[in-house]
């Protein structure tokens, strides 16, 4: 029989209902009771428009509170929701629309225009919403964990994106792995500024609601407000990716952050080493993490304890989830297989992905990796950029670290280009932060740090690399900025 829990939000506002759920910037405080009628209030105005349970929901929006109670007013209704990244062009929006059965569009007042040129005739802003008039309808008092809540497309980084879909059931151990990790403090409060239309942004509103605890919610990324909010207001956790953790370093200087800041949860992609250790140097407790759409946010996570003797690694599967490689001994790569109720059941509409992906109850990720004797999990790189060169494996991923530690290294990029001889052979392209960079001294600073296989043959100096509309570099397409 189906698990079935009260719905969340509606028994959160039960049991702290003068609880802070959200703050703003501005200071504004949202409490669990008022966001419950909020979205309840906003969920029937949605009635009159006619959603109601199983109708894929668009919304497009960036980070707003609006955009959360529209969430949990479509929760209260049984809609799906199909979160739409508002970087993508339109063509790849109507893709997504199209892909995922999607007949309505809801969008923040400031993409209204964005979203009437998509080609979906039933468009509306929040606000127009909220000049409906409020449907007397029976709301969702219960939730059923097997019940899909939100469909979330991939990046699109290796091939057209997949719309993975997440039951409640999904969200719902999401949540509880990561408390069980993190373990939960009575002051916890969570700065949300990842984009809310990715997993990872997302899935902090859920744990908010989940374990009665306030988020912090930040509309843009400025270091300066994230450091504000952990240095004056009480923030205890934050999520970031990488670029994020850099500029906040920067800006700290030499100074340190407060001791009831326990927690920053840095995940979406591959960290380099040097920047761990500046931020080890100013005392950041950063847990790297692993994790994909298609797991509802991170799945592997590294304490700070562990971060000194296992450098690099992204640590160990969460309590209800589970990780192997396969085929594969002991430090040894290979692909990286991953298992827990947290992981979603499949792609919607996408019967060739689901059955390359699935197999046994175990996702293939399409990552490399390796697993060390003590059950750690070192992320390589992922499968398709797999270099080889004369017969040897070369994983970009570890140039990229090496040449990014390199003063005047903006950014790099590291794929195989085709060569008679090797069969392809490793090359660099590098976005410099200081014009005098010469090749010469970068090669020569790598050759004390890789093997000579893995040394960039060639590198390109130029003004951006390719990245995809979440801001990671699309490998594939460096080589074609050799062609322009
Ligand atoms: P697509 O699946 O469409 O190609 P994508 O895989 O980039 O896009 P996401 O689900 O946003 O889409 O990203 C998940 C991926 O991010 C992982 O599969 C992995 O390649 C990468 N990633 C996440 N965490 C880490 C990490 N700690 N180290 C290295 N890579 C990571
Ligand atoms: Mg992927």
């Amino acid at each position: 029989m189906a698990e079935t829990i009260p719905h969340w939000l509606t028994k959160q506002a039960f049991l702290s209902p003068n609880q802070p759920a959200i703050e703003l910037v501005d200071g504004t405080v949202i409490t669990f009771h008022e966001l419950k009628e909020k979205s309840q209030a906003f969920a029937k105005r949605l009635a009159t428009l006619g959603i109601q349970k199983g109708n894929h929901i668009g919304v497009l929006s960036n980070n707003n509170l609006d955009m959360i109670i529209a969430v949990h007013a479509l929760s209260y209704l049984g809609a799906v929701i199909v979160l739409l990244n508002t970087r993508l062009t339109t063509e790849e929006i109507n893709y997504q629309l199209d892909d995922a059965e999607v007949r309505v569009v809801l969008a923040a007042d400031d993409l209204i225009q964005k979203a009437n040129e998509l080609s979906i005739d039933f468009v509306r802003s929040f606000s127009e919403v909220g000049k409906e008039a409020k449907q007397d309808t029976q709301l969702v008092s219960e939730i059923n964990l097997d019940d899909p809540f939100t469909i979330i497309y991939t990046s699109g980084t290796t091939g057209f994106p997949k719309g993975v879909v997440h039951t409640y059931g999904n969200h719902w151990w999401s949540a509880i792995g990561s408390a069980l990790n993190l373990g939960l403090s009575e002051s916890d409060k969570w700065l949300a500024v990842l984009p809310y239309f990715h997993v990872g942004g997302f899935s902090i509103f859920i744990k908010s609601v989940i374990y009665g605890m306030p988020v912090y919610l930040v509309e843009k990324f400025d270091e300066q407000i994230v450091l504000d909010a952990i240095i004056n207001r009480g923030v205890t956790i934050v999520s970031v990716v990488t670029v994020m953790l850099q500029r906040m370093i920067q800006s700290l200087g030499e100074s340190r952050l407060p001791n009831h800041f326990r927690c920053m949860l840095l995940g979406g992609g591959p960290a380099p080493i040097p920047l761990l250790k500046k931020a080890n140097e100013r005392n950041i407790p950063v847990f790297q993490s692993f994790g994909m759409t298609e797991t509802s946010s991170q799945i592997v996570t590294l304490s700070p304890r562990d971060a000194f003797a296992k450098v690099g690694s992204a640590g160990k599967a969460l309590f209800p989830a589970q990780i192997k490689i396969k085929n594969s001994a002991p430090n040894e790569i290979g692909e990286i297989l991953v298992k827990g109720p947290m992981v979603t059941n499949g792609y919607f509409n996408n019967q060739e992905a689901n059955e390359e992906s699935f197999q046994n109850g175990w996702l293939t990720t399409g990552d490399l990796g390796y697993i060390d004797e003590e059950g750690f999990l070192y992320v390589v790189d992922r499968r398709k950029d797999l270099i080889i060169s004369g017969g040897e494996n070369i994983y970009p991923s570890e140039i990229e670290s090496v040449l990014s530690g390199y003063d005047g290294v903006k950014e790099v990029g590291v794929a195989g280009k085709p060569d008679d001889n090797w069969g392809q052979i490793p090359v660099a392209f590098i976005v410099r932060s200081n014009n005098n960079l010469q090749q010469e001294e970068i090669i020569d600073y790598a050759k004390k740090r890789l093997a000579k296989y893995k040394l960039p043959k060639e590198i390109y100096f130029v003004e951006s690399l390719p990245r995809n509309a979440s801001n990671k570099l699309v490998r594939s397409k460096l080589l074609e900025l050799l062609n322009d």
